[in-house]
């Protein structure tokens, strides 16, 4: 599969890997990674599938549509937000029939526990899946793009420098650092962290890699400062943006019709245009994953 375009720009050969246009349930890496998990799931025979995530989560909206498309219960744990109202992401995953328990934040551990107790001793086979797709299979998708990538590479003759992408809870950035060592590949791969600060966010990556290694017994020397996990351009937090991303958006959609969020994608790549502008990054290849999210851009787009 060849999803990655050249899009015109100064300075730079400038490339997007659309994961956005995964076909299943509006794509993005979520849908990469949900792909992974439903052949576990489906070998396993089981008919219980349980998960957490916000309102604004894509993994919720793409693991009740496939739970909803084979038929199986779905169970989301979501914190309790400031925001009451439904988006377009918890609307689909109430349409997609799934049910929704909702605690504090700090209960969450506590609540998905009892929801597998409960669900066990209603006698289904039950599936957990960590938010966000984290886990050595959602790291195995990653793994998977990036062989994408290469071949994307070796198709058209080029190296890429720098490979940029937002990252969250890390899996993403794992998966293709794995598959950078596994390749022997030089391209920088470049996190721009969408929430967490970087010891949080660098750690849980390492961990994530090295979990990856040991499953598959793959000898390895990666160390934690060979993470690039950005976290300048967080600007308080998830879920927080300022004007200047909001400005971006509209400029990339209209130049190339290609649509941001101001969560995800948007963030990053206003993060990448500062992190290029501030270390005077010229003449280089550089890809930009996206790894979608639309819904969410159709949330903001009435603010735009
Ligand atoms: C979840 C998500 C990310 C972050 O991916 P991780 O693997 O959690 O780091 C980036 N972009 C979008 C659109 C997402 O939904």
């Amino acid at each position: 599969m060849n999803n990655i375009y050249k899009l015109e720009s100064n300075n730079n050969n400038f490339y997007i890997m659309r994961d956005d246009l995964l076909p299943f349930s509006f794509g993005g890496n979520k849908a990469r990674k949900a792909e992974l998990f439903f052949k576990d799931i489906l070998n396993k025979k089981c008919n219980c599938v349980i998960t957490y995530g916000s309102k604004s989560s894509n993994h919720c909206r793409i693991i009740s549509n496939y739970c909803a498309r084979y038929n199986l219960d779905c169970q989301i744990i979501s914190p309790i937000s400031e925001e009451q109202e439904d988006i377009n992401n918890s609307y689909l995953v109430k349409l997609f029939g799934a049910s929704v328990t909702t605690c504090e934040i700090e209960d969450v551990k506590n609540t998905i526990q009892n929801v597998i107790s409960r669900k066990r001793q209603e006698g289904y086979n039950t599936y957990f899946i960590e938010g966000g797709g984290h886990g050595n299979i959602g790291t195995q998708a990653y793994v998977n793009a990036f062989y994408n990538i290469l071949e994307f590479e070796n198709e058209n003759n080029i190296k890429f420098d720098y490979i940029f992408h937002a990252s969250g809870t890390g899996t993403t950035q794992a998966g293709l650092i794995v598959g950078k060592y596994i390749n022997n590949s030089r391209t920088n791969i470049i996190g721009i962290s969408i929430a967490r600060n970087i010891e949080r966010g660098r750690k849980v990556i390492y961990d994530s890699v090295k979990s990856y290694m040991e499953e598959n017994k793959i000898e390895n020397d990666i160390g934690i400062e060979d993470i690039n996990f950005i976290d300048k351009y967080i600007v308080g937090g998830y879920g927080k943006y300022n004007e200047e991303i909001c400005e971006n958006i509209k400029e990339i959609l209209k130049k190339y019709g290609i649509p941001l969020d101001t969560t995800y994608t948007g963030k990053a790549f206003w993060g990448m245009k500062e992190y290029i502008k501030e270390n005077k990054i010229m003449n280089k290849n550089i890809l930009f994953i996206h790894t979608g999210g639309t819904p969410l851009f159709f949330d903001n787009i009435k603010e735009m």
